[in-house]
């Protein structure tokens, strides 16, 4: 891979991981990292190579064709599930006991069981309400 591209894809690993909480889209990044010489299409497809690797999660919002996209931490973000407030953008992490009480309750009444790594809840944060 030549040096260039290496260069973008770690400025925008930087970039999500130094926002580890919040989501963006494309635009969003760009605005971030153009003055940085990061261009858009190096954005596109450095999101799509970190996505397969398991390193960045792509969401989209209720409805839209728009792609969010957030850092996921390897190890601490696997067993809980995750909340997204729509207003602020913010990724809250829901306690381990909560997730399981809640896919328990989901499995018990719906005969379902959720899939806690790639489970987005959105609504609003407290902050948000305030
Ligand atoms: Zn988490
Ligand atoms: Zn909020």
């Amino acid at each position: 891979m030549p040096e260039y591209s290496t260069k973008q894809r770690a400025l925008l690993l930087d970039f999500l991981s130094t926002h580890a909480d919040e989501t963006f889209c494309v635009d969003s990044i760009c605005s971030q990292l153009g003055s940085q010489g990061v261009s858009k299409s190096a954005v596109y497809r450095n999101l799509a190579a970190l996505e397969a690797q398991g390193k960045v999660q792509r969401l989209t919002k209720g409805g839209s064709r728009r792609a969010y996209y957030r850092y996921k931490a390897a190890s601490e973000c696997t067993g809980h599930l995750h909340l997204s407030c729509e207003k602020c953008g913010k990724t809250y992490h829901m306690p381990l006991g909560a997730t399981n009480r809640l896919i328990d309750n989901v499995k018990q009444n719906s005969d379902f069981e959720i899939d806690r790594t790639e489970t987005v809840l959105y609504g609003v944060c407290s902050n948000c309400r305030k």
